[in-house]
């Protein structure tokens, strides 16, 4: 079989998980298994490095965010191909280049494009046991791009897609998805297995366990992806296709997400063609922009309220200051102290009224709900920030979401 394996960067953080992380893929190999893994940096690496690029400057390019933030992937390659191969194997630590990860052009958030498997293919008929730095690939001009916070469960089933491989393992701090985040809700329960759909919308709404785009990707080259725990030997989480009749419950989960902003613009003029010029200029940036509410039109005039991530908040309001003097809307206000909470559940759509229980669970916990969208497996609403934590509680009781299994 080949097993593409990743650990993430709690199951990385010291020299002892290391040397524990090369003795379960040593076992892999010891049991005949040809073995592909693929690490993130250790432990907090990534955001001390964001910490002292912060110190240098404000404004620094794209190309240099990546160029610095790849190395935090470098050096956990190879303190784990020397810890393998002091077991005994023969191992090669590789870049995101040098196994052919292509990617676009767009840093710090890019998307592969393509994977040439050559080099891999080489080295695993020499019998090696290859080690990928994750989170990273070039493009074009062979410039280091990076995928977005989290990205290295991306570059196990881009490899996994490649490769063709039997089994993609996520290897992280908990035993797999829970109904809600279990660091903040302590008796949430372990699904044995979600579908890509339930599970897409999840990591999109914030459950940082898996990487949005890693979930996407899975689907399309129908991969299936078992997380688990580094820590442990329990069977984890099966991410995979789940037939229609398996699609009883009604609320699988409670995702939050803490990185959202909210930017509104006042006295907008109603008429064709403004709200593309607004979204069309965001996008030209490439900030994702993601609830979008217009209020009924007075005077010829509308409030349009956007959320995006905190992360691209500075970006989005250059872009609004400098679409301000064309579209000629009034004035624009910012929020950065609100987040997101949202259930997700591939039976909503059987079981009307789930949304209204959701809203009941929030007015219960005296939460007050600041934007709500919806579609067929989810409904998300924007709050204050200070209020998550009873906010999730209050929906993950109201669901009985400890009860599931
Ligand atoms: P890694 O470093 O292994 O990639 P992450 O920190 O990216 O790990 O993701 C694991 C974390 O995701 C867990 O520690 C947990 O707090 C969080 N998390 C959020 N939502 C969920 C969920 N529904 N199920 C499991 N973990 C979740
Ligand atoms: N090291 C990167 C991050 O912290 C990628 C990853 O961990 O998946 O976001
Ligand atoms: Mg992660």
């Amino acid at each position: 079989m080949l097993i593409v394996q990743k650990f993430g960067g709690s199951s990385v953080a010291d020299p002892e998980r290391i040397k524990r992380v090369a003795r379960r893929v040593v076992e892999g190999r010891k049991a005949g298994n040809d073995m592909v893994v693929t690490v993130s940096a250790m432990g907090d690496t990534t955001d001390d490095l964001i910490a002292l690029m912060k110190k240098i400057t404000d404004n620094p390019t794209g190309r240099e965010i990546d160029m610095l933030l790849s190395t935090g992937e470098q050096v956990s390659i190879s303190l784990l191909s020397m810890a393998i191969k002091d077991l005994g194997c023969d191992v090669v630590s590789l870049t995101g280049g040098q196994v052919g990860i292509k990617t676009n052009e767009v840093h710090t958030k890019a998307k592969i494009v393509d994977i040439d498997s050559k080099r891999m293919r080489d080295e695993l008929d020499r019998g090696r046991i290859l080690v990928v730095a994750g989170f990273q690939g070039v493009n074009e001009n062979k410039d280091i791009t990076t995928l977005g916070r989290g990205g290295s469960d991306t570059t196990a089933v881009a490899l996994a897609v490649a490769l063709k491989a039997d089994m993609c393992e996520i290897y992280t701090d908990v035993d797999g998805i829970y109904t809600a985040d279990p660091r903040l809700v302590k008796d949430a329960s372990k699904l044995k297995e979600v579908s890509y759909d339930e599970m897409l919308e999840l990591a999109s709404l914030g459950a940082q366990v898996l990487h949005p785009r890693s979930v996407e990707l899975a689907k399309l080259y129908k991969v299936t992806m078992h997380v688990r725990s580094s820590f442990n030997n329990k069977p984890g989480t099966i991410v995979k296709e789940v037939g229609k009749m398996e699609k009883e419950v009604m609320v699988s989960g409670v995702a939050h997400d803490y990185n959202v902003a909210k930017i509104g613009l006042f006295d907008v003029p109603d008429k064709p063609g403004i709200a593309y010029r607004i979204f069309n200029a965001l996008a030209q940036k490439n900030i994702d922009v993601d609830m979008i509410i217009q209020s009924s039109m007075r005077n010829n005039l509308n409030d349009i309220s956007f959320t995006i991530t905190r992360d691209d908040l500075r970006k989005a309001l250059t872009v609004v200051e400098e679409i301000q003097p064309e579209i000629g809307f009034a004035g624009y206000t910012h929020d950065e102290d609100v987040a997101k909470v949202s259930i997700v559940g591939a039976g909503m759509v059987s079981h009307p009224g789930v949304a209204a229980m959701m809203f009941e669970a929030l007015a219960e916990a005296g939460v007050n709900i600041d934007m709500i969208t919806t579609s067929e497996i989810k409904v998300s609403c924007v709050v204050d920030d200070k209020d998550v934590e009873k906010a999730v509680k209050s929906i993950h009781n109201k669901f009985k979401l400890n009860e599931i299994n």
